[in-house]
């Protein structure tokens, strides 16, 4: 009875064991080992007798402990496979290394990425054996600051890549950690942003360069000369800012045409970059202003090595332009102000230079003057400024006016955008772009910003049940503001107070607002997204703009600045650009407003780039809360 159940069962162990072997590879330990065990159960009970009792007893007992080892053997293979199968259908690359950087997993993604065949490739290797650049040093400051107490994690930051290959792969890393029995590793995802870099790279360089010249534009220019302002005064030096300014540049542009306008510029800046010494930097300031940066002088010389500068800037300008067939005759105003002499920072030199230059002109054509105290009327404006906005809210000096934004399809009114209005009594009415600064710099902005929010707020309270209602309106908020731990409270207070859905309102932050962001307005931004408000990035291109700011602060909306739109109908490069910035707005999931549309021309281009929303004066001018509800009584904004 006993061998016979034993060779059936041995049988069955040959059966089973031959199709594991067969049917899975990774089975196929086990596949063996009920083999063997089939075998035997069907050899002993062919061969058993009382005397090979013990050695059965030992046989089984071994082939048992044989099988059940086969078993997690196959069961651990089974969880390591799907491990593998899942990381490597990851889209990042991805990585584990210990403390010593030793890589432990790598998934094909990864191998892929660092320029070799397949992930068996990293397993085991030190980090700096993928990375030919990469020091024992680099490898091990990277775990320190990783392990670092008070760590956000993922630890994420860009770098750029030297493969071993001899390419470069600019990547973005972000480290978590990953605990194994106790141990601490770092687990390294791996993004590949070559792609987003050479668009920020071309963003880069149109936000810095004039579409129209060639060289640097006025944003560029500001931070070029904070920067020398800086240097100068670590180092005791000195510099120089020329401010220029063509006379008559308006008659030629109103009689020959925007292109022979453009030619003109390009020519002057041409001339002008040939007297510049090679330190020195140039910039085309706005429509026919230009400024030069006279930089690295020795001290006490500022004044002399401006004049000198400027009399060659003159010079240049002497000989007639050739346009198009017409010999033309330019000249041009120059106002100077040197560092530290007339200015202790950027913003104050070019100011003072550009007062200089409007003195220069009242004097004739082509003449060159130094700022002086005497000038210093407008200077003074920033204090004079200060001491009337005190008070003015509470005077009710301040309204809102409102800007249409419509579709660019139909040009329905979809939003609007809210600009602030100051009539001062003694000041007379002042644009923002004057007060606002002054009140930046004092934080008074602070206050103001809550005033708007709240009229914001309640002004679309008052439109309810008439043709306005359900209206969304932008306002615009200040760094200042976003820094003020009350804000989101004071947000949520003026939707709750006027019975307002938080999609209701929109803010417009500026990239100077997420720059340098120390995580904290993130959290802000975090929160006002909960409540529902719209985030939308204000004068893209003008700034820093980086594409990274749009993905990791999920903004909604990105407002194309109106210098760009200005030139689009003429400058083959400003129009190029917004049509990148469109496509990628599109790629990243944006909302699209184009800013400062001026003609039907200018609409109908940013219609067909596929631009959403479109404002401007085109459209409507700001206009008071009355008035908006009237055109929109009509049914349409018309074109004004
Ligand atoms: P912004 O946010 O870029 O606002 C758009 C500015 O462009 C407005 O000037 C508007 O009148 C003007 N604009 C609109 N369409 C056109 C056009 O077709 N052509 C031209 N040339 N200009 C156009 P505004 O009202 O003088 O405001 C200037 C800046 O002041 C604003 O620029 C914004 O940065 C700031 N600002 C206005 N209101 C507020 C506010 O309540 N809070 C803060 N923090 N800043 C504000
Ligand atoms: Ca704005
Ligand atoms: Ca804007």
């Amino acid at each position: 009875m006993a061998p016979g159940s034993a060779a059936i069962l041995g049988l069955v162990m040959l059966w089973m064991g031959a199709r594991l072997v067969r049917a899975q590879k990774r089975y196929r330990w086990l596949g063996y080992t009920l083999v063997a065990r089939g075998a035997f159960n069907v050899l002993s009970s062919l061969t058993l007798g009382p005397e090979l009792y013990l050695l059965w007893f030992a046989g089984t007992s071994i082939l048992k402990t044989l099988s059940m080892l086969g078993l997690i053997y196959s069961v651990q293979d089974e969880i390591q496979q799907r491990y593998v199968r899942t990381i490597d259908s990851l889209s990042h690359g991805f990585l584990i290394r210990d403390r010593l950087g030793y890589v432990h997993v790598a998934n094909e993604r990864c191998a892929r990425l660092l320029g070799f065949d397949s992930a068996a490739d990293l397993v085991g290797k030190h980090v700096c054996e993928l990375l030919p650049h990469l020091t024992p040093a680099m490898a091990d400051e990277y775990f320190r600051r990783f392990e670092a107490p008070g760590v956000h994690y993922p630890m994420t930051e860009t770098a750029m890549f030297a493969l071993h290959n001899g390419t470069r792969l600019p990547v973005e890393m972000m480290g978590s950690p990953y605990i194994e029995r106790g141990r601490l590793y770092c687990l390294v995802q791996l993004l590949d942003i070559s792609e987003r870099k050479k668009k920020d790279d071309l963003l880069y360089q149109a936000a810095r360069i004039d579409p129209v010249t060639g060289f640097f534009n006025r944003h560029a220019l500001s931070a070029l000369l904070t920067q020398e302002v800086a240097r100068a005064a670590a180092v005791g030096r000195e510099c120089a800012v020329l401010f220029l300014d063509l006379d008559k540049f308006k008659r030629i542009n109103d009689s020959f045409g925007h292109a022979i306008g453009d030619e003109l510029l390009r020519q002057t800046a041409r001339r002008l970059h040939a007297v510049l010494r090679p330190n020195d930097a140039l910039a085309r300031f706005g429509g026919d202003e230009f400024i030069i940066v006279v930089a690295d002088l020795e001290p006490g010389t500022a004044e002399r090595m401006a004049r000198l500068c400027a009399e060659r800037v003159i010079g240049a300008m002497a000989g007639r332009f050739d346009l198009s067939h017409h010999a033309i005759g330019v000249s041009a105003s120059v106002g100077m102000a040197c560092y530290p002499l007339h200015g202790s920072d950027s913003d104050m030199l070019i100011r003072n230079a550009d007062i200089a230059m409007y003195e220069a002109k009242k004097a004739g054509r082509g003449e060159l003057r130094f700022f002086n105290d005497a000038m210093n009327a407008a200077a003074k404006d920033a204090l004079v400024i200060d001491t009337a906005l005190r008070g003015a809210i509470e005077a009710g000096e301040f309204s809102l006016l409102y800007q249409a934004i419509v579709d660019a399809r139909g040009g329905k009114l979809a939003k609007v955008e809210a600009l602030l209005r100051w009539d001062s009594p003694g000041l007379g009415p002042m644009r923002p772009d004057r007060f606002i600064p002054v009140a930046e710099d004092s934080g008074m902005i602070v206050p103001i910003g809550t005033w708007v929010l709240n009229e914001a707020c309640r002004q679309m309270a008052s439109w309810r049940h008439g043709p306005l209602d359900g209206l969304t309106v932008s306002i615009n908020v200040s760094a200042w503001q976003l820094a003020d731990p009350a804000f989101v409270a004071l947000v949520e207070r003026a939707l709750a107070d006027n019975g307002l859905g938080g999609h209701r309102l929109e803010l417009e932050l500026t990239e100077r607002v997420l720059i340098d962001d120390g995580g904290h307005v993130h959290a802000v931004l975090q929160r006002l997204r909960a409540l529902g408000v719209g985030l939308s990035l204000d004068d893209f291109g003008t700034g820093y703009s980086s594409l990274s700011y749009l993905t990791r602060f999920q903004l909604n909306t990105l407002k194309i600045d109106r210098a760009f739109v200005m030139d689009i109908e003429h400058s083959e490069r400003s129009n190029s650009l917004v049509n990148a910035i469109i496509a990628m707005g599109h790629s990243l999931g944006l909302q699209l407003v184009a800013e400062g549309v001026e003609t039907a021309g200018q609409a109908a281009i940013l219609e067909k780039m596929g631009c959403h929303y479109l404002q401007g004066y085109y459209f409507s001018r700001p206009i008071a809360a009355d008035a908006l509800s009237r055109f929109a009584g009509e049914g349409q904004l018309s074109a004004s």
